[in-house]
């Protein structure tokens, strides 16, 4: 085994290779072969795969008092990461009574999201901390790779798609932990999925379990960016939802 993908197992929670295997989704022969090593290998999540997700209060959430939750973007990330953070958001208030609102002044929120030199191109994109286990703490974190090319459009190939990252990330700071390939498709997969931007039925499970169905669209429809989303989103039985083009307007 590469000392890299060696690392990257222990990283992720899994003792050993059949371990990893079993979670996503692949014959487990407890053998490093090929298409097991590209696995462990591929565009990814930080957040480990076996990450706690309840904590002495009972599941990993906030409390509904949380709401709107204020977020604060880093001025010095890229145009790709900032004007993706407050349609991805938005995906999840589309999906489960959750609520959030961005804030000019970094004291003022209680979820931070910060570039972050985290490895070379590739590898580890992005990651987050969850809204439980640390009660001390003021305010969550997500960190975005700043060695990724970051886009907004579908179409630019070899290059990172920000709202697709930071959407699952944000699952994680709504206290939700990756979902097992081997249980299905979801946004809360751990590898970079450039089709996948939007909460499927197994990630939207687990916001509802935790903070119920999404309140009525706002009187004159649904909020802005997700308007901004329809035109560009196209549904598919075996994909699912995904985009077919940048979603912001050059
Ligand atoms: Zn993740």
């Amino acid at each position: 085994m590469s000392a890299l993908a060696k690392r990257r197992l222990a990283r992720f929670g899994h003792t050993d290779v059949a371990s990893y295997q079993r979670f996503a989704g692949l014959e487990p022969d407890g053998v490093l072969g090929p298409i097991t090593d590209r696995s462990i290998l591929a565009p990814r999540c930080g957040c480990s795969d076996v990450l706690a997700i309840r904590d002495r209060s009972g599941q990993c959430a906030w409390k509904r008092s949380d709401f709107p939750v204020a977020y604060w973007v880093d001025s010095r990330l890229p145009r790709a990461i900032r004007e993706s953070v407050a349609p991805a958001f938005a995906l999840w208030e589309s999906v489960a009574a959750v609520s959030f609102r961005q804030v000019r002044n970094r004291t003022e929120a209680r979820w931070l999201i910060t570039p972050a030199r985290i490895d070379r191109a590739g590898g580890i994109l992005a990651d987050q901390e969850l809204p439980c286990g640390q009660e001390t703490r003021e305010a969550i974190r997500m960190r975005l790779d700043t060695h990724e090319t970051w886009t907004l459009s579908a179409g630019d190939r070899g290059r990172i798609l920000a709202l697709n990252v930071i959407a699952h990330e944000i699952g994680h700071g709504l206290g939700i932990a990756h979902i097992s390939p081997a249980k299905g498709r979801a946004l809360m997969n751990p590898t970079y999925d450039p089709r996948l931007a939007l909460p499927q039925e197994l990630d939207i499970a687990e916001a509802v379990e935790r903070y119920g169905t999404a309140a009525k669209p706002p009187a004159g429809g649904r909020p802005p960016a997700l308007l901004e989303f329809a035109a560009r989103l196209q549904w598919s039985e075996g994909t699912g939802w995904t985009l077919t083009d940048s979603f912001v307007q050059s």
